[in-house]
């Protein structure tokens, strides 16, 4: 095992990644801003270093900073956490060529998964099913183009290969809107991400954003930790996430389960990943895969018994898994709740000072979150300072524990979204379950 872990990232995932290898026995090194140098996880390190300014291309970006200051504190290990660089081929590939390891997959799965045509197409090799599309870029000519649209069928989507949070798409419902959607999306895709390349997918009308947790060794083991719903999504970003997805037919969860394990092992995956689908009129189709830890990992971890974070680094470590998919049992129901600062049905972020912070706790009550009374939220950032996640034996016991925890929450000085999750956790279709990813938003519209 690992004697010490450098951590490449902020915020909760930080200092959740700090408890498990607090927990293997490993030594910590953060790495922070100058913004976040009063951070409680960077206290609560072994060693830390600032590795630049609030901007995160100065910092946590920062690639030649990251590295050295894995080498002047002698890491053996670089955590990247979600976001930043997570899932950077080239960094994973600065930390093995500097002699380090990288927790997560090998640089040439990352590169792969992270353009979403070769993804399609590696995931379509894998026998997983995929939204009908374009099966492959979109070629120049545009009469090719019209043709490939009539024959998905309107309305389509057009997305870019190298996209990424929620950017890079647009929806067309009509030949006459095809082509210049084609060209703004890759002229808007090769500014955003490097890559003009985009492709087409049938737009999926009402489907739920269901997903499959995996864990993989080096030693060719894989299973999956069962599914997640996170359908409850703001402009794509998820505000809800649940597992296990209400309403669906467990074998069918199996079948692409199983097929998920199937596709890690043939491209030799490593590490925890989540190949993400859309699933309507009892089908899946493959969307993406990411090709890290996850922010709503903790509801399968409270599911299944299964420390995420501590699989990540013991596979990295090389050891083998140590549960086979006859191991995985879901137990019970856990939902977790995103807490941004942000004005709660406005969604204009909210930084700043918290004068008062009480969490919730009570059985079956976890509350993931680096935030402190005291702390400031810098406006550098994602919004999200927290995650209040309940389990329950079922669905309804995991809601009632949810809405109690975050009525007994108090965060004085900066707004939160709380408000918006109270009002969907007492709402009629969230109750009954089974929403799709539109369901948010048309609230929301509805209500202004
Ligand atoms: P990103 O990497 O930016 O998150 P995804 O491919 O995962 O991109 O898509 C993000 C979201 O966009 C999905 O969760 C879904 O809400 C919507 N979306 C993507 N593809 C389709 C599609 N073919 N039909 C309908 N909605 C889609």
């Amino acid at each position: 095992m690992f004697d010490k872990i450098l951590i490449a990232n902020r915020g909760e995932i930080a200092l959740r990644v700090l408890r498990a290898c607090r927990e293997l026995g490993i030594r910590t090194v953060a790495v922070h801003s100058e913004a976040d140098a009063e951070a409680k996880y960077v206290k609560l390190a072994d060693e830390s270093v600032c590795i630049g300014p609030a901007a995160s291309a100065q910092s946590y970006l920062n690639v030649p900073r990251i590295i050295a200051a894995a080498e002047v504190t002698d890491a053996e290990a670089i955590h990247p956490g979600y976001g930043f660089l997570s899932e950077n081929a080239d960094f994973a590939e600065r930390v093995e060529s500097s002699g380090f390891v990288f927790i997560g997959p090998r640089p040439e799965t990352i590169r792969l998964m992270g353009d979403k045509v070769s993804a399609k197409a590696a995931m379509i090799e894998a026998g997983v099913p995929c939204v009908p599309g374009s099966g492959g870029a979109l070629p120049d000519d545009p009469k090719e183009i019209v043709k490939i649209a009539r024959a998905i069928g309107y309305p389509v989507i057009i997305k870019a290969s190298g996209g990424g949070g929620g950017r890079g798409m647009r929806v067309v419902h009509a030949e006459g809107a095809l082509l210049t959607a084609v060209t703004t999306t890759r002229t808007e895709a090769g500014a955003a991400f490097g890559n003009p390349t985009v492709y087409m997918e049938k737009f999926l009308e009402n489907p739920r954003h269901i997903e499959i947790q995996v864990l993989a060794d080096q030693h060719g083991h894989a299973i999956y930790l069962g599914e997640r719903d996170c359908s409850m999504q703001r402009r794509h970003q998820k505000v809800i996430e649940e597992a296990p997805a209400p309403g669906i037919d467990r074998k069918a969860i199996a079948r692409v389960g199983e097929a998920c394990v199937a596709a890690c092992k043939r491209i030799n995956y490593r590490g925890a990943g989540t190949f993400e689908f859309l699933y309507e009129n009892g089908e899946f189709f493959f969307i993406e895969m990411n090709t890290r830890v996850q922010v709503e990992h903790p509801v399968t971890e409270l599911i299944t018994g299964i420390d995420i974070v501590q699989e990540q680094i013991r596979v990295a470590a090389g050891e083998k898994l140590r549960y086979t998919q006859k191991d995985v049992q879901l137990r019970g129901h856990a939902i977790e709740c995103r807490v941004n600062a942000e004005d709660p049905f406005k969604f204009i972020p909210s930084p700043g000072k918290i004068h008062q912070w009480h969490t919730p706790g009570g059985p079956g009550i976890r509350v993931d979150s680096h935030v402190y009374a005291g702390y400031t939220v810098p406006p550098h950032y994602d919004s999200m300072i927290g995650k209040v996640i309940a389990y329950g034996d079922t669905r309804e016991q995991a809601i009632r524990r949810l809405r109690i925890a975050l009525s007994e929450m108090v965060v004085d000085g900066i707004k939160t979204n709380i408000p918006l999750h109270q009002e969907m956790l007492t709402d009629t279709h969230f109750l009954q379950g089974g929403t799709s990813i539109h369901y948010l938003e048309k609230k929301l519209a509805g209500n202004t």
